[in-house]
């Protein structure tokens, strides 16, 4: 049996990062496969910018440009330095073992024969941010429901206008705050008694003029404007403890209530942290694999932008070019078990098993 096509370098995933990685290594001419997936997670390939309209903080479009163009444009550019892109979702992989292994939802070969084979593997699967299913969520979303402040906070159907937020952690009063600069008022609705966030960050939040919290509340339907790409101007909300409903005015509802890394295939190979994001060494795109190595949303659960994704898709392909070049040099095994202990937000990382280039 002929053995699975075997390349230098895959790419798991699609969105900015997998895209930026692409077109490093492509034009290093390291001729990278990738694998965008196939509404891997539920969300197109190109990631979660194809399920927004303008984006406006992408540095090079004066006037913005739609999510999924850009997507479009930064596919056509991977493609141009000769990126193969596969339309399949990566189900299973093996890096455990040299060369890495990866079996894709359709058309593997023979039983339990990957799909294929690559000595350094980039993973840019990204994250999702969660969602309530509330009544009027599909009607609104992007009418006025976000999950992103710093994306969609500036936007004209925001400004001075009443808007609301969803959370109890730091995120949540991170993106209330950062919403005062727009909405005439911010209401943070928290269905706990208290808030998650940090101490500071709480007393900072309960103090501003513009930010009121409501504890003990949940919302229950998002209401609006009854046409075609009608906007969002109410949110029903009830009080949990008293079982009592009441319609606010808010013309935008803003999700605060995390995001899942797309991770599920990687875990117990690959360290992550308890909320499943990849663990990579600050300031490099180094996971716990030599040979692996992790871009974008899927190990950053602080930014979140397209704009940081792309860098660290950048980063990712600059190391995977340098441990190829190295592996080619034949740098001795031994050296991989050198364990390094780096620090992660201030925590000591799980152990670095081995990894060359640190
Ligand atoms: C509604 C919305 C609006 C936003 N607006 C902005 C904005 O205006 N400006 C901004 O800077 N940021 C914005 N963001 C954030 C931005 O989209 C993300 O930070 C960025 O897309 C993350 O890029 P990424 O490369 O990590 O991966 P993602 O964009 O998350 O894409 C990863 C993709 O990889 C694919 N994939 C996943 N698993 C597999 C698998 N197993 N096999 C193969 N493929 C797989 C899927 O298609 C997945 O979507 C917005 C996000 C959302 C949800």
């Amino acid at each position: 049996m002929a053995p699975p096509p075997h390349t230098k370098v895959a790419i798991i995933g699609s969105g900015p990062a997998a895209h930026t990685a692409a077109i490093y290594l492509s034009r290093a001419e390291l001729k990278p496969v990738m694998y965008e997936g196939m509404l891997a997670g539920g969300t197109a390939a190109g990631g979660q910018l194809t399920t927004t309209t303008d984006i406006e903080n992408y540095p090079g479009f004066a006037q913005g440009i739609g999510g999924s163009e850009l997507m479009d444009q930064m596919r056509a550019q991977s493609e141009r330095f000769g990126t193969e892109i596969i339309t399949e979702t990566i189900t299973k992989v093996d890096l455990n073992q040299r060369p890495f292994k990866l079996w894709r939802e359709y058309e593997d070969g023979e039983a339990d024969e990957p799909a294929h084979t690559a000595d350094a593997v980039i993973i840019a699967t990204g994250a999702n941010a969660r969602r309530l299913a509330l009544p009027g969520e599909e009607t609104y979303w992007q009418n006025g429901i976000s999950a992103c402040a710093v994306c969609d906070g500036a936007v004209p159907i925001f400004r001075n206008k009443p808007l609301a937020v969803i959370g109890g952690g730091d995120s949540a009063a991170e993106e209330a705050m950062f919403l005062t600069k727009y909405g005439s008022h911010v209401t943070v609705l928290v269905r706990k008694d208290k808030l998650r966030a940090s101490k500071a960050m709480a007393k900072r939040l309960l103090a501003n003029p513009k930010v009121t919290v409501k504890f003990n509340h949940v919302a229950v339907e998002v209401q609006g404007e009854n046409k075609p790409r009608g906007l969002m101007t109410h949110l029903k909300i009830k009080n949990v403890q008293s079982g009592a409903e009441e319609v606010m005015e808010a013309n935008g509802l803003f999700y605060a209530v995390g995001h899942d890394p797309a991770t599920a295939i990687f875990k117990g190979q690959v360290d992550t942290d308890e909320e499943g994001y990849i663990v990579t060494k600050p300031g490099t795109s180094y996971t716990s694999i030599p040979g692996v190595f992790a871009a974008g949303d899927v190990q950053d659960k602080r930014y979140r932008q397209a704009i940081t994704s792309a860098g660290s898709g950048c980063i990712a392909a600059l190391e995977a070019e340098k441990y190829l070049a190295e592996l080619e040099d034949e740098i001795p095994l031994e050296k991989e078990n050198q364990a390094k202990k780096p620090e992660v937000n201030g925590d000591a990382a799980p152990e670095y098993r081995s990894n060359p280039l640190l």
